[in-house]
């Protein structure tokens, strides 16, 4: 109690050392631009050298650092934690973003082992190391914040591939099962679940997609007209999740989806099509 009335306005995560797995590129690499202007301390951990050394580099700062880890690695989590914590002297945020997506939608027909493989490997295996060592810190300390970028396909069926949206099933579990750990310890555990952001997974690295036409495009599936979801709104959502403004939210999964997973349109259209 009394974190709420120390925070200084706009500097919410102040004094904070976080590291961002998949931070190089799209919402991780806005929620280290997010985090770092919240005051935090922030390492990026990714495969993308390049783009992660750059982001640090254009932050320009003592207190944004790269370093290469590939999540499903855990020589590379042990050393993205131990340095992290050589570094910075803690650990209060381990933000699990690093995803990838196998196919774009498919039959479960043509599916293979080696995409459920591939989703396994990285969103799962990757976010239960992250997970693992983090607490290995966190518990000693008697606190922390861990999170994790799930999916709005937790929510509702047909967002995801048949093997994408398992992972990430997966994933919302293991938070769940974690947060009814580590409360103990003082560590909450979140998720925050977007609708669909166009990033390099949305695009799949295709440059001549038109990403405010596929944004449009997206927009219009979605439930909440007039908006366009962003990946800096999805790092918002897990800038609350980390600061102690929600120090008393734990096991949450935050979808970040407009209203999309809780609505089903179709009685409310067909009655207005009928009172017409
Ligand atoms: P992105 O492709 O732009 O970014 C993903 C990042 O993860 C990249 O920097 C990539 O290099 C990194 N990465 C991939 N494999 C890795 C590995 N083995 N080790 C370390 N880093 C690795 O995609 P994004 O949209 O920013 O995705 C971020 C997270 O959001 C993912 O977990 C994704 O599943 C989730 N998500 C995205 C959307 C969307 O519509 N974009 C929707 C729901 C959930």
């Amino acid at each position: 109690m009394g974190s709420l009335a120390s925070a200084t306005p706009n500097r919410r995560l102040q004094g904070k050392v976080a590291i961002i797995t998949g931070g190089a590129r799209g919402i991780g690499a806005s929620a280290v631009k997010v985090f770092h202007e919240n005051g935090a301390k922030i390492v990026i951990a990714d495969i993308q050298d390049a783009e992660g050394q750059a982001l640090a580099k254009k932050l320009g700062s003592e207190d944004v650092y790269y370093i290469h880890c590939d999540v499903s690695n855990e020589d590379d989590i042990q050393n993205l934690i131990d340095t992290t914590v050589a570094k910075y002297g803690k650990l209060d945020i381990m933000y699990n973003n690093a995803g990838v997506l196998d196919k774009p939608f498919g039959s479960i027909l043509d599916a293979t082992k080696s995409d459920l493989d591939l989703v396994i490997r990285v969103n799962l295996v990757g976010a239960f190391l992250g997970a693992k060592h983090a607490s290995r810190v966190m518990i000693p300390q008697g606190n922390g914040c861990i999170l994790f970028t799930s999916s709005a396909c937790t929510s509702i069926a047909g967002l995801g591939t048949h093997t994408y949206t398992a992972s990430k099933y997966a994933v919302l579990g293991l938070a769940k099962n974690l947060a009814g750990e580590v409360g103990q310890y003082g560590i909450r555990v979140n998720c925050v679940s977007p609708f669909g952001v166009v990033t390099h997974m949305a695009t799949g690295g295709n440059e001549g997609v038109k990403v405010e036409e596929l944004e449009q495009q997206i927009s219009a599936l979605g439930n909440l007209k007039g908006h366009v979801l962003k990946a800096e709104d999805v790092a918002k959502a897990a800038l609350f999740l980390a600061s102690d403004e929600a120090h008393y939210v734990s096991g949450l999964n935050l979808m970040v989806d407009g209203g999309f997973s809780i609505v089903n349109p179709t009685l409310m259209i067909r009655a207005s099509n009928q009172i017409q």
